[in-house]
């Protein structure tokens, strides 16, 4: 059976829609209440409304922290309808229904995001709007429930057929719950932050998947796998921000290979591109221009950049978009695009492109999930980031200048290809990738023949692993895996360290006249 209320409670904070809402329940003959600020905005707006501490008779209090908390409010909310006896008590202590209440929370995420103090986040926690929104849920069975100007053109809509139906009621409560579900979710996390050492991550001791439904993609890595992304609130440019300019609805698989191509890119200072097939990179290249750094990752593996994910950390100009135009590519990320590279895409109707309005910091904390039987596991994000200074020589021969800005570069580039990992790089560009094997020589040893097939490709007699530099991404259990990237032509070496062969490993790279220098940290990624 369908309902029209006859008394409403609008009490926002985002007032986006309030005014329209409210003029077509005034043309219902709904009674308005609502709470000072949303009072003043549709009283400025010519529409009739009551004021809360008018309608319970008691005054707004403590700056605002008490203003619908009371039983005139929420015994009006949470009566039963179908029950004599509350209808009775209702009536006894001059308790008037509310059959629509219309709230959004104080916007706590946004405050904390602006860099205000303890004080004003705090002071930003809603306690009465939470109140009315979980107890108009929890009574949905005759009370509407609004927490997004999204809901109100249906909501509406409703009214025109006669009323809302319990299942449009039921919906509300789902999101509203979700709502406060996910407002207590920050909330907690911004809490267990406040208290934790400086530069130290705290997991929070109670995580809720929290994050909002953004939209259903239409399916998951698979055909017969249902998918869909949530929203974190996060405003960390990357997938949160970016705004699709062109292109075919993104997929799971893109998303996810976005994701990992953009956080790639961003650890990168010069123009920097980054190739991702399958969320592992199969091409990384810094230079003075986006152009040139594109060709040189292109180079690495053109076979694999076919249908590829492309992340660049500059705004994409017109010769790097008529480049990249000419292979088939999936997606672009980057944070802008001008005009003319704009221009030269919209040729290509199925490319997505996407515009993220900044590159993220890739030393910022935060945490990351995965999913395991019986829950999620979390962990703080890896922002690990190896510079110079941390760097030990190990060997005789010291890196020379040249080799020491390639190692350190082939050992960003590890810390995003899946483990096992064994990179080759050469000026500023990865000449050999091998990714995800169970064995660190196989690593090298695929990274070493891709080389070959790419110069073979590319007519050159040599693979450009002779004279590269080698990263793995966590230390050489043996000697073989060290032997292996000689083999292939690296000068020089950069690796964690820490096996107990150790030694073994520093004096097959001595016999072999290369430099080796521990970072000391660990990349793995699986
Ligand atoms: P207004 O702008 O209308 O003055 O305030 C609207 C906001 O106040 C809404 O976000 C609503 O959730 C919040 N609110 C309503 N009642 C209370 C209350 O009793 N205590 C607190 N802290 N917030 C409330």
């Amino acid at each position: 059976t369908r309902f029209s209320p006859r008394r409403a409670l609008l009490s926002v904070s985002d007032k986006t829609g309030l005014v329209d809402l409210a003029r077509a329940l005034v043309a219902q003959n709904v009674e308005i209440l609502s709470t000072g600020g949303s009072a003043r905005t549709l009283r400025e707006a010519g529409l009739p409304v009551k004021e809360v501490s008018e309608h319970t008779g008691f005054p707004e209090i403590l700056d605002g922290r008490v203003k619908t908390l009371v039983p005139w409010i929420h015994g009006g909310i949470l009566g039963r309808r179908d029950k004599a006896e509350h209808k009775a008590q209702m009536q006894e202590h001059g308790i008037a229904p509310i059959d629509l209440v219309c709230v959004n929370l104080y916007p706590f995420a946004a405050t904390v995001a602006s860099g205000a103090d303890a004080e004003q986040c705090v002071e930003n926690i809603d306690i009465g709007g939470p109140a009315m929104v979980r107890a108009a849920a929890k009574n949905f069975a005759s009370v509407a429930i609004l927490t997004s100007p999204a809901q109100y053109a249906g909501f509406l809509a409703a009214l025109e057929q006669g009323g809302t139906t319990l299942a449009e009621r039921r919906e509300w409560a789902a999101a509203a719950y979700t709502h406060t579900a996910a407002y207590d979710g920050m909330i907690s996390a911004w809490f267990t932050r406040q208290g934790s050492e400086e530069g130290k991550v705290a997991l929070p001791p109670v995580l809720t998947l929290s994050g909002q439904r953004d939209e259903l993609l239409r399916y998951g890595e698979n055909p017969h796998q249902a998918a869909a992304f949530y929203r974190d609130g996060s405003t960390r440019p990357g997938l949160a921000t970016a705004k699709q300019i062109q292109g075919k609805a993104l997929s799971y698989n893109n998303l996810n290979d976005t994701d990992a191509a953009f956080e790639a890119v961003a650890e990168f200072d010069e123009p920097t591109v980054v190739i991702v097939k399958h969320a592992n990179p199969c091409g990384v290249a810094s230079a003075a221009t986006l152009v040139e750094a594109w060709k040189a990752a292109l180079r690495c593996d053109p076979v694999s950049a076919f249908g590829g994910i492309v992340a660049l950390n500059r705004k994409l100009d017109e010769a790097t978009a008529e480049q990249i135009s000419a292979i088939f590519t999936e997606v672009i990320v980057a944070p802008d695009a001008d005009e003319g590279a704009k221009a030269i895409l919209a040729k290509k109707k199925n490319l997505r492109l996407l515009l993220t309005g900044g590159v993220p910091d890739a030393q910022a904390p935060g945490l990351s999930f995965r999913s395991v039987s019986g829950g999620f596991l979390a962990q703080s994000r890896d922002n690990g980031h190896v510079t110079e200074d941390m760097l030990k020589v190990v060997t005789k021969r010291k890196p020379t200048a040249q080799e020491m800005a390639d190692l350190l570069f082939s050992f960003r580039v590890a810390k995003h290809v899946k483990s096992n990992a064994v990179i080759y790089v050469k000026n500023q560009a990865t000449v050999g990738i091998g990714a995800g094997q169970m064995s660190r020589v196989d690593s090298a040893r695929i990274a070493a023949r891709k080389s070959e097939d790419a110069a073979h490709a590319a007519g050159e007699s040599e693979a450009l692993t002779k004279g590269s530099v080698a990263a793995s991404d966590a230390f050489f259990p043996f000697a073989d895996g060290l032997e292996s990237v000689v083999a292939a032509g690296a000068t020089a070496v950069i690796q964690p360290g820490g096996s107990i062969r150790d030694q073994e490993v520093i004096d097959a790279a001595d016999a072999a006249g290369i430099a080796m220098v521990f970072t000391g940290m660990r990349h793995f990624r699986h």
